[in-house]
């Protein structure tokens, strides 16, 4: 076997898959090493099993309102179990689908575990046994994993991927977190009919986001039913004589965490065991690898995409890095390469938040006085009937005196599907002005967004 490659990636997710395609297309002899299921986080654990649930979840508020759209009312049963088995089984299909197509664009498919060895050397070791690779190009995509706070007990607890792993509806549980993994978590289990105890560090959640956003989630998930727990910093997680996990929060307090208990704390890098040391680089505190704006370690022809590196950690932004780096590298451009500004992202919580560009507070630092800010509230149409009622909120941030809009946030029904478009209106550098040239659409949410004054 020919051990020699143009390129060599380790971690076959969304950034490494990207990657190794596009080189491949241009003719470079790629090899990609994967050492689980192809397709990585966003495919197995992230982005895809968390939409199902999400999906499930809406399903469940439709069917609740449905009634007062005439349909008659019927007792709500929901079968977690069957529904995580079919999830299971589209994913199942996807990770074959991915194996074609690497197979399609003639990029070598390694499943094993890799470590740099350093000089553009690369080990794989497999369950048939060990071999080593070179080449003069090698991208690390090795992704995050969830991180865990280091106090008595942890181990008593699930993360992220311990929430897929679920296959019944628990009664009642506790997540610890305030980010978009932990409010995404506590409205599928709401919806879903499990009561959700959120226990948060500050007093608000999302709080890397526009504040509006953090603060009209929060209120709906209290509306919910959810009790939310502030200023909260745990000190231990422990099974008492009965055996009901109980939290202890640092001031003292503790709290009966349910059925299972979420750490959704963060997530740090994939460079244990990676041999980072032998090729010359050393990984930060939380397990990232630097980079500059070209994905270029700080060793030649070493390079870093996706979650690894710990900027903008979502699917679409490792693909692009990864395509970006085979263009450059392969494809004869250059310049190529991803511009992190504006990066546009939804949670799916319920209702779900769409955000691209500069908060209000981010701007207010930057721009100051030179920054206006525009917003509307209102219940969306879909309520005027029902009993129920979640109300929408948006922000348009916008600076200097032909109003450029730099930021714009949304919390309200249809926002994930809203925002794409106008995320392409704010990198063009749109103004205020241009969204009120802009024929609204009407009866939607979407138009308050051209019509706010
Ligand atoms: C619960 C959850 C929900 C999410 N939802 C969204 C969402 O809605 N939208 C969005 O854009 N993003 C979402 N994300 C984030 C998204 O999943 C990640 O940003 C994305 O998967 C990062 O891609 P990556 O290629 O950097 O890493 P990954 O997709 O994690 O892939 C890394 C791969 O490397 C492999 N690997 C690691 N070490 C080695 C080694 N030594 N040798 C061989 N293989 C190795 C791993 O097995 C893994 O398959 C979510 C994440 C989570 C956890």
């Amino acid at each position: 076997m020919d051990n020699q490659y143009d390129l060599i990636v380790i971690g076959g997710g969304s950034g490494g898959l990207a990657c190794s395609q596009r080189a491949a297309e241009y003719g470079a002899r790629a090899l990609l090493i994967e050492s689980d299921r192809l397709g990585g986080t966003c495919v197995n654990v992230g982005c895809v099993p968390k939409k199902v649930m999400w999906y499930a979840a809406q399903l469940a508020e439709a069917r609740h309102d449905s009634p007062e759209y005439g349909f008659e009312s019927a007792p709500a049963s929901h079968d977690w179990g069957q529904l995580v088995e079919r999830r299971e089984a589209y994913i199942t299909r996807l990770n074959g689908i991915y194996a074609q197509n690497l197979a399609k664009r003639k990029v070598e498919h390694a499943s094993g575990r890799g470590q740099l060895l350093g000089g553009g050397r690369v080990r794989i070791a497999a369950a048939n046994g060990e071999r080593v690779v070179s080449a003069a190009h090698i991208v690390i995509a090795t992704g995050s994993t969830p991180s865990r706070p280091t106090i008595p007990g942890a181990e008593l607890g699930l993360d992220s991927d311990g929430f897929f792993a679920l296959t019944a509806r628990p009664q009642q549980v506790t997540i610890v977190g305030s980010g978009y993994i932990a409010v995404e978590m506590a409205g599928i289990f709401l919806a879903l009919g499990t009561r959700v105890t959120l226990v948060i560090r500050q007093d608000s959640v999302l709080r890397h986001f526009d504040a509006m956003l953090g603060e009209a989630l929060l209120k709906v998930l209290r509306d919910s039913g959810a009790e939310v727990v502030t200023n909260a910093i745990p000190r231990a997680l422990k099974r008492d004589a009965a055996g009901a996990l109980q939290l202890d929060l640092e001031d003292g307090r503790s709290l009966p965490a349910g059925d299972a208990l979420f750490w959704a704390v963060g997530r740090h890098g994939n460079t244990a065991g990676l041999g980072v040391e032998a090729a010359g680089l050393r990984a930060d505190a939380e397990g990232h690898l630097g980079v500059d704006a070209w994905q270029q370690t700080s060793v030649p022809g070493l390079y870093a995409i996706g979650d690894v590196t710990g900027a903008a950690q979502l699917t679409p932004v490792a693909i692009a890095a990864g395509r970006r780096l085979s263009d450059r590298l392969f494809g004869g451009m250059k310049d190529r390469k991803l511009d992190y500004d504006n990066i546009p992202t939804v949670i799916f919580s319920h209702p779900p938040i769409g955000t691209v560009g500069l908060s209000e507070a981010e701007a207010r630092s930057r721009f100051g006085e030179a920054v206006k800010i525009y917003s509307a509230g209102f219940t969306p149409m879909y309520h005027a009937l029902t009993r129920r009622k979640v109300r929408a909120q948006m922000k348009l941030v916008t600076v200097g005196a032909e109003e450029r809009v730099v930021g714009v946030h949304v919390i309200g029904a249809g926002a994930d599907e809203m925002l794409q478009g106008f995320a392409v209106a704010v990198k063009m550098g749109a103004r205020k002005r241009d969204f009120d040239d802009t024929v609204a659409i009407h009866p939607t949410s979407a138009e308050e967004l051209v019509t706010m004054r």
